[in-house]
């Protein structure tokens, strides 16, 4: 043996693959693997230690020191003794227990291939008739493969000792076969054949295919949920196996592919398989390290079968194990993926050769502890033969990646989905239930808003009873001019009937165009008083615009003011009749008269504004909201917002819908809204606002301004994705300020979910949840088939239930399109459809990732790519 310790060998390319990804992450025990076996009997100890000894005597990769030299990655015999721990924990309360935490912690050393001895052992006593034989290495000089040759033989030396036999010669063949066979095939042909077999599969690879969307860097101490399969299912994969004529290990493998498939929408899967990679007599007898990972690519479409995934799966498992021997290593670095996870995305391992040995009259089932590093989930498949029946599986998960519920749930809910596959293997993937009945209901149904009713009133009858009960109170104000709520009730109902006087009822549209102030409010209770929906104009908007939105909604009036007509579309297809408001009113109701004699005051199910939003074709769409919706979402801000019974600080305009909140909340709770700009002269010597809504882009113009012009007891952001970095600065320096995330589209009336950060709730790092569903809504996650998807998956965000607006004015189609017939509800309900890429958390909050087409917010405001597409194309001179 001393030749060997002088001269040093090269290390396999499975070492060296170990070596560098352990240079990536140094110092951390990435690689430690553990296996132990349960012995229910008496143990010799020194017989034990014996065998030991003798095992690693003849199997010298357990020996082994690695250094790396001009001549590329070394190993030579280092270390002739190696750690025998005997541990007794009989004393211990819980003995099982005591031993599955020495070995968990013994897994967290970390030993330095260059340094250390690379495997140790250890007998744990936990019973006088009770033992645990433990083994720890370092994935750098053993594979499962070889642990098992290994744990054999300690086991056939240790039974021949105790039964003094001579025992068989040693069975291992020499690592110098195994390194001339590998550089045999490393020079052959068929390593060329192996590495064109990989490109060619992996070259356009869509990239990880990992549940969580993310990627992160292995870890050495796994989460782990272990499950036995039953008899009932282990008969039903073998079955179906039978049916299919492949091994059950593809079933296996192939409802993995479906599961990913299902969780993440993608068509083109990507699995990790742990292969042997041993081929040859050197290679199946000789306790090294060579096995290797091949990457699975496959394709899986909703419309395939499981037995139709199955047979493709079973020839592409087989073309895989054809090429095994090329390194995924050298492949990841070719496709330019070499780092710490390489092509990413779960493993599937499958063992499934017999993992029992005997202790001398003792059987034992060998049990992995760790089988090394974690990228992202790995499904270890046992299928060893034990005292209890069944086959078991660990799901072993990246810490970074999953916590401890979510690993329960992809379990469980994989478990569940292979049972729905294995009852009807012809049906097709995408028709197949993905969640649990629990996990189901907890999506669909707990998390979602509960049922009130809403009253049957509308916003203006609850801003006149709130008049009637403080009629002194400022209700409005704008640069020193103060309107009390009796004021500003008698004048909006004195314009109100000017409008019904000249066609403004219930089902028109009255549009507006006037410059913010308290006329324009005295206005807006007009229009709703009246029976009629406003429609708001941005009088900065181009004049193109605003013809194309007065030509669409043909409201019966246009009000507007001596400063803003001219600046109007001149023509316009309907002939809508103009009123200046700070002009006198021709045949102007008196202030005493009484409301006109048939009331014509709006019911709930009459629309109470039209807002027009970017739409994608190039034309702005107008979303009808009816006051039923408006009814719902004010009486809840009343509730959930006291800080609007104070003073609300409007700065936004009202074609924006996020003005709705802080105009009409405050006028049904006794509050007062003062208009002013977000600029320090507009809100120099005014006092405090208690409430407030702005989009998170406002922000930093509220951190340039001096703190009185932030609110001192609610801040509501909404519009847009918030960041928790973006709001800690100003939360510093406004600490008492309860912080609401609130999310909406136009078309679910303002907003539908918020996130409350209460005082002293830390705000997180990254993005800002927007929260759970309000009262009387409901949201769900789907895929596209409209199925919910998974806690933690994204998916697309419907919303259903009393916020859902009528639809687009006049669009028919589109509002078709959008406003969907809802899976989840009663006859006739529907859900709107909203673009946004959002997942639970699995606390129950909705966290948003993205949209699902290129909608983008600019400070808040709604711009379809589409539509700046469409009308640069229709500019002369330019094309695409
Ligand atoms: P709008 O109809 O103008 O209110 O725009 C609605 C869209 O704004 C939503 O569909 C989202 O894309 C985005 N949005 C609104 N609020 C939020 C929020 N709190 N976080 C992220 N996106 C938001
Ligand atoms: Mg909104």
């Amino acid at each position: 043996m001393s030749d060997i310790r002088v001269a040093g060998r090269p290390a396999t390319a499975a070492q060296l693959g170990v070596w560098v990804a352990q240079q990536l992450q140094p110092g951390q025990p990435l690689y430690n693997c553990g296996v132990c076996f349960d012995i229910d009997g008496t143990v010799d100890t020194a017989a034990l230690r014996e065998a030991v000894r003798r095992a690693s005597a003849e199997a010298e990769t357990v020996r082994m020191r690695f250094t790396e030299d001009a001549q590329g990655l070394r190993q030579s015999p280092g270390h002739d003794e190696l750690p025998f721990h005997t541990v007794d924990l009989r004393d211990r309360s819980d003995p099982a227990q005591a031993a599955e935490l020495w070995m968990r912690a013994d897994l967290e050393t970390f030993a330095d291939p260059s340094r250390d001895p690379l495997a140790a052992h250890a007998l744990l006593r936990t019973g006088d008739e009770r033992h645990i034989f433990y083994l720890r290495y370092h994935h750098i000089v053993m594979d499962g493969w070889a642990q098992t040759l290994y744990c054999r033989r300690v086991a056939e030396l240790y039974t021949a000792h105790t039964e003094d036999r001579t025992p068989a010669p040693t069975p291992f063949g020499t690592l110098d076969d195994v390194l001339r066979a590998e550089a045999a095939y490393r020079a052959s042909a068929a390593y060329e054949r192996d590495r064109a077999h990989h490109l060619a599969e992996l070259a356009d690879h869509p990239g990880p295919t990992s549940p969580t969307g993310r990627t992160a860097p292995a870890a050495h101490s796994a989460l782990r949920d272990t499950v036995w399969l039953d008899e009932r299912r282990v008969t039903a994969v073998r079955d179906t196996a039978r049916r299919a004529r492949t091994r059950w290990t593809t079933v296996v493998v192939a409802a993995m592919a479906a599961y990913l498939h299902r969780l993440t929408s993608q068509n083109d899967v990507v699995l990790g398989l742990p292969v042997a990679a041993r081929t040859g007599r050197a290679a199946l007898t000789t306790p090294t390290m060579l096995s290797n990972e091949v990457s699975l690519r496959v394709p899986v479409r909703p419309e395939t079968s499981f037995a139709g995934l199955l047979g493709d799966v079973a020839a592409r498992v087989l073309s895989a194990a054809a090429h095994q021997n090329y390194r995924g290593e050298e492949l990841h670095g070719e496709l330019g993926r070499s780092g710490s996870t390489g092509l990413g995305g779960p493993v599937v391992n499958t063992v499934a050769f017999d993992q029992s040995v005997h202790f001398g009259a003792h059987r034992a089932v060998a049990r992995q502890l760790s089988t090394g590093r974690v990228k992202d989930l790995s499904v270890h498949v046992y299928a060893t033969s034990d005292t209890r029946s069944g086959i078991r599986v660990d799901f072993d998960a990246n810490p970074e990646l999953y916590t401890e519920t979510e690993l329960h749930d992809h379990r469980e809910r994989f478990l569940g989905f292979l049972d729905r596959l294995l009852a009807d293997p012809e049906r097709p993937l995408g028709r197949a239930d993905l969640l649990q009945p629990e996990e189901s209901r907890r999506v669909l149904t707990d998390w979602n808003g509960p049922t009130v009713p809403v009253p049957s009133t509308v916003l203006p009858r609850l801003f006149s009873e709130q008049a009637g009960l403080t009629p002194e109170e400022p209700a409005v104000e704008c640069d020193g001019t103060v309107l009390s709520y009796a004021e500003l009730d008698a004048r909006s109902d004195r314009l109100s009937r000017t409008l019904v006087a000249r066609g403004a009822r219930p089902e028109t549209l009255v549009a507006l165009a006037l410059p913010r102030g308290v006329d324009l409010v005295v206005a807006l209770l007009a229009v709703l008083k009246s029976g009629a929906a406003y429609v708001p104009l941005d009088p900065e908007h181009p004049e193109a615009r605003i013809a194309a939105v007065l030509d669409e909604a043909r409201p019966v009036l246009l009000l507007t003011d001596s400063g803003i007509e001219p600046r109007l579309p001149r023509r316009t297809a309907s002939s809508t009749e103009r009123i200046l408001l700070d002009r006198p009113i021709d045949g102007d109701a008196p202030a005493d008269a009484h409301h006109g004699g048939a009331r014509s005051g709006p019911l709930p199910h009459h629309p109470a504004y039209v807002i027009y939003t970017s739409g994608s074709t190039g034309r702005p769409k107008g979303v009808v909201v009816e006051h039923r919706a408006l009814t719902d979402y004010v009486l809840r801000a009343r509730d959930e917002y006291p800080a609007a019974a104070g003073t609300s600080l409007l700065h936004s305009p009202v074609t924006f819908d996020l003005t709705v909140t802080a105009l009409y909340t405050p006028l049904i709770s006794g509050g007062c809204v003062r208009i002013a700009d977000l600029t320090e002269e507009a809100l120099l010597g005014t006092a405090q606002p208690s409430f407030m809504k702005v989009t998170p882009s406002h922000l930093e113009m509220l951190l340039e301004l001096p703190d009185e012009a932030s609110p001192d007891s609610c801040l509501i952001l909404g519009g847009e994705a918030l960041f928790g970095p973006a709001l800690e600065r100003w939360r510093d320096r406004h600490p008492d300020v309860v912080v609401y995330n609130a999310y909406g589209p136009t078309e679910a009336t303002v907003n539908c979910l918020d996130h409350r950060l209460a005082p002293g709730v830390a705000v997180p790092d990254g993005a800002v949840p927007i929260g759970r569903p309000f009262r009387n809504t409901r949201v769900f996650v789907l895929d596209g088939a409209l199925r919910p998807v998974p806690v933690g998956v994204a998916g697309e965000l419907y919303v259903a239930g009393a916020g859902l607006a009528r639809g687009y004015l006049g669009r028919a189609g589109l509002t078709a399109e959008r406003f969907v017939a809802c899976p989840f509800g009663g006859a006739g309900e529907r859900m709107y459809r909203t673009g946004d890429v959002v997942r639970w958390s699995a606390g129950g909050v909705l966290e948003f990732v993205g949209r699902v087409d290129d909608q983008v917010k600019v400070r808040g405001f709604r711009i379809e790519l589409g539509e700046v597409e469409s009308v640069l194309a229709a500019c002369e001179g330019v094309a695409q």
